[in-house]
């Protein structure tokens, strides 16, 4: 094997989420092309939480034809609408990150300077008022709308709450039927070349040696390829984002399911509740520098609002990411490839946005380090933006138990993070860059609702009269509130056109 051989076959090690949904992209456009082989061990199985995603997931289902109906039938499905932030600011404090825009722009400017006028002039409205998706999603109501009412304004922006395990078995269906082989067994080596380096093969405890040109490591938290083998360095990132530890606890669905998260600040931590049409998935993400397992455990379970399923499961994590995803012949998708906590649900986002970047560079014949450092360069790109978003939630805090949240409050931030806050504390403004994840909407959310008001707003904004501003505004609530009336509970949506047969 040398850095110019022809690519034939990719093997693929781990069959998580992030294994089954490289192996079901793969084949969708390689089928007949590339032969693909996912090794799997049920022995060792799967980290089996995750179940929040983004509305990029829709991409990803488009692309491979899945039907949306089905899958989230197959899947105990809902809808997801935004992230709910309980107590993050101080407690009593709520708000949320709604997908999708707010409000409409008018002229060249975007909504927020508007709202930031309005609200200077003494309007007391939330920007929030002007969210689509804020609305629907505490309303409880959800249907696919293309457009809010007949303006030109975009409808519902969603993604999926979803049973990752079942996401898994899904997407495996969907690519063993299109060729992707599976082998069930341990991989307990792996083959270098002597020169070069590149991974020949990896060989299973049964003896079988798998040969490969292209290797994808999506082992896990162990990054089997990429870690072990390779000796990837790693980019530790626990200063900025101190949680390393989650207590998980499935427990009876109470209610109609919600369509939106909801994460709410703990004193050393956070907990998630993510409703799913035959359970809620809860878990607290904490750090043990400042809290015992037991105490998380026990703060976990007594903030349950149905009985629980099944005992706690604890997992362990360092958030960062590997100094390269892709390391000769080697690319690492998933937990192997790095992890920052599931605040804004953006795991299974990233292992997206890599297959995407891969399909972007897939090499034929051999390898041109110049595209392996471009893929690189983009994957780090987003994850540090991804990381800053992040960090924004905790740095911005007014929380006064323990030490954990004053922390977090002093310890310095990256340079850029503080940039983009200076930026729209003067006047308001906000820019997205290159392939960075998170829009302008996303940020203003987030900065607003932990606090931050800019001093000014744009002087464009000057250009409308008071009356023609709350001409405006008021239309956008009128409508909002008219649209939002005529939509199905989202549990009537689920049950008419998503309700799962399968007890699961
Ligand atoms: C606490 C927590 C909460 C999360 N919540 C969310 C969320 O809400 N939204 C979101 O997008 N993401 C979330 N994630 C992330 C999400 O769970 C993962 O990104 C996703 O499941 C991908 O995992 P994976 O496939 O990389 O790894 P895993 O699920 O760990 O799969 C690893 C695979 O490798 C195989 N394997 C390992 N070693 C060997 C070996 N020696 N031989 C053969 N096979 C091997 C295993 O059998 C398994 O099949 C969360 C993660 C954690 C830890």
């Amino acid at each position: 094997m040398t850095e110019k051989t022809l690519i034939r076959k990719v093997v693929i090690v781990g069959g998580g989420t992030a294994g089954w949904m490289t192996a079901a992209a793969l084949t969708r456009f390689f089928e007949g092309l590339i032969e693909i082989e996912l090794v799997e061990s049920d022995e060792i199985g799967t980290v089996g939480v995750g179940e929040a995603t983004i509305p990029q997931i829709r991409l990803y289902t488009g692309l491979l034809g899945i039907d949306e109906n089905e899958m989230l039938r197959r899947t105990q499905g809902t809808i997801k609408l935004g992230i709910q932030f309980r107590d993050w600011r101080r407690p009593g404090d709520v708000y949320m990150h709604a997908f999708g825009g707010i409000g409409g722009k008018l002229g060249m400017l975007d909504f927020h300077h508007y709202w930031l006028k309005a609200r200077k002039e003494g309007r007391t409205d939330g920007l929030w008022d002007y969210s689509l998706n804020e609305t629907a999603a505490l309303a409880g109501r959800f249907d696919r709308l293309e457009r809010l009412g007949d303006t030109p304004m975009a409808g519902l922006i969603y993604a999926y709450h979803f049973d990752a395990s079942l996401f898994s078995r899904f997407l495996r269906e969907f690519s063993e039927e299109r060729g992707v082989r599976r082998t069930e067994g341990r991989v307990v080596d792996v083959q270098l070349n002597g020169k070069s380096g590149f991974i020949e093969s990896v060989s299973l405890a049964s003896g079988e040696r798998i040969e490969g040109e292209l290797f994808i490591d999506c082992s896990g938290f162990r990054g089997l390829l990429i870690k072990e083998a390779l000796e990837t360095g790693f980019d530790d990132w626990s200063l900025w984002l101190p949680c390393d530890r989650a207590v998980s606890v499935p427990c009876a669905a109470i209610g109609a399911p919600i369509p939106y998260t909801q994460a709410t600040a703990r004193p050393a931590g956070w907990q998630w509740r993510i409703p799913l049409q035959h359970r809620t998935g809860n878990g607290h993400v904490y750090a043990s520098h400042y809290m015992s397992d037991d105490e998380a455990a026990s703060i976990l379970m007594n903030n349950l609002d149905g009985e629980a399923t099944a005992e706690p499961r604890l997992l362990k994590f360092t958030t960062g990411r590997r100094k390269k995803f892709w390391n000769k012949n080697c690319v690492a998708l998933g937990l192997a490839s790095g992890f920052m906590e599931p605040l804004e649900s953006t795991s299974i986002h990233l292992i997206q946005t890599g297959i995407s970047r891969l399909l972007e560079y897939f090499p034929r014949r051999g390898f041109e380090q110049v595209e392996i450092d471009e893929y690189n360069r983009r994957c780090i790109y987003e994850f540090e933006r991804i990381r800053d978003f992040l960090i924004l939630h905790y740095h911005l805090n007014e929380r006064t138990e323990g030490d954990f949240w004053s922390d977090r409050r002093h310890l310095p931030i990256p340079a850029e993070l503080h940039r983009r806050m200076d930026l729209f504390r003067a006047n308001g403004r906000i820019h997205r860059e290159f392939d960075e994840l998170f829009t302008e909407v996303a940020w203003l959310q987030v900065m607003l609702g932990q606090g931050i008001t800019p001093a000014g707003y744009h002087p464009l904004a000057d250009r409308v009269t008071a009356d023609q501003l709350n001409g405006f505004l008021g239309n956008i609530r009128r409508i909002i509130a008219t649209e939002v009336n005529k939509l199905p509970t989202h549990s009537d949506w689920v049950n008419q056109h998503c309700a799962a047969t399968d007890p699961a």
